[in-house]
């Protein structure tokens, strides 16, 4: 039998490539993708403007996966973490996040991470495999079914790649889950002004990513000095901050756009008035925004939350010298689900 693939894994242009070259209209590569993600269909039967035999021909070449929706947690005020199994049995999360007019979904790029950040729990589980770009476009596709299937009041707008592992990381299959995202004719028409790519810093894919999508970026920068961000982020050894800084100033978007840069608070490790006052000055010349992120405490870690008092006053001095900054709320850790607590433990 016939190798079959994994018809999410391809972007439209591929899907028009291959009914060219097996000698059928292109258009079917809209048709097909409608029912995958507009339609949310499940078999190629489903597809019923598609006559039997081209059916069968899909059939014989190509498989549509599903994603195990394994368990789903809801924390207090509202954020639910959904548990995938993949085909392999290995597991990933994605998080889905209630505001005021819309969900945003937070979702994985890899199994486990190799990036080996020393405040984040994820990476204490090491590295497993990227995922691939079906995987990553199914729990956008599972999770809009869910809030589909709920209260369509509130739309699922926006999209984070802020769960398990390191999408630059996974730069080909990520890039291509994003235009099959983005695709505002038949995909999941996404706006890309609303979805968004973190990073803990590939200078050489963060400059590719500006010149071939249209997605936000947002960096992890979570230091001010090279020695305690190589301390936190061995990748600041391969990609020092000047060199970083250097690639987020050329990074291209859009005239109003603005790099988010993420910035974890741990108590007497980048607190500091000082702190505040160098990230001022090396974010001065980036068209940027300070989210400042409260260290979310865990037990395969000693770092500690700085107390309030010690957050709204590195914020303060942010906003009084006109950086925009805001504190992100922390969401979900009732359930394991906040900024760095993600792991599935399910092994
Ligand atoms: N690898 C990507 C995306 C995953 S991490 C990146 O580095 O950006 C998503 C965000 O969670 C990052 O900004 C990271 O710094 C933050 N984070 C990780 N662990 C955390 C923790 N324990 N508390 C608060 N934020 C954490």
């Amino acid at each position: 039998m016939k190798q079959k693939r994994e018809i999410k894994n391809f972007t439209r242009e591929e899907l028009v490539e291959w009914f060219e070259q097996n000698g059928e209209k292109s258009f079917r590569a809209g048709q097909i993708f409608k029912w995958l993600y507009l339609r949310q269909a499940n078999t190629f039967d489903e597809m019923t403007d598609i006559g039997k035999e081209l059916r069968e021909t899909l059939k014989e070449n190509f498989s549509i996966s599903r994603l195990e929706l394994e368990r789903s947690e809801r924390s207090k005020d509202g954020t639910e973490k959904l548990l995938f199994r993949l085909h392999d049995n290995a597991y990933i999360e994605a998080v889905l996040i209630p505001e005021k007019d819309h969900y945003t979904l937070c979702i994985s790029s890899q199994v486990g991470c190799a990036q080996a950040c020393k405040f984040c729990l994820t990476a204490k589980g090491g590295f497993e495999r990227n995922l691939t770009t079906a995987e990553i476009v199914d729990q956008v596709r599972d999770a809009q079914a869910l809030v589909m299937a709920r209260d369509s009041a509130k739309p699922m707008s926006n999209i984070v790649f802020m769960g398990m592992g390191e999408p630059l990381a996974n730069y080909d299959a990520v890039v291509k889950a994003l235009s099959i995202i983005t695709d505002s004719d038949y995909g999941l028409k996404f706006s890309s002004r609303r979805v968004t790519i973190s990073t803990s810093g590939l200078v050489p894919e963060i400059l590719a990513l500006g010149n071939e999508t249209e997605a936000n970026l947002a960096v992890s920068l979570n230091a001010t000095t090279d020695e305690t961000r190589s301390m936190l982020m061995p990748v600041n050894r391969r990609y020092p901050m000047e060199e970083l800084l250097k690639a987020c100033k050329s990074f291209e978007m859009k005239p109003r756009k603005k790099i988010t840069f993420e910035y974890i608070l741990i108590q007497g490790v980048n607190d500091s008035d000082e702190d505040a006052k160098r990230l001022i000055k090396l974010l001065r010349p980036i068209r940027s925004k300070v989210n400042i992120i409260p260290f979310n405490e865990h037990d395969k870690s000693d770092f500690k939350r700085p107390p309030r008092e010690r957050i709204q006053r590195f914020l303060q001095i942010l906003l009084d010298r006109n950086v925009t900054a805001m504190v992100r709320k922390s969401k979900g850790d009732d359930i394991s689900a906040a900024c760095g607590q993600l792991r599935a433990k399910n092994r």
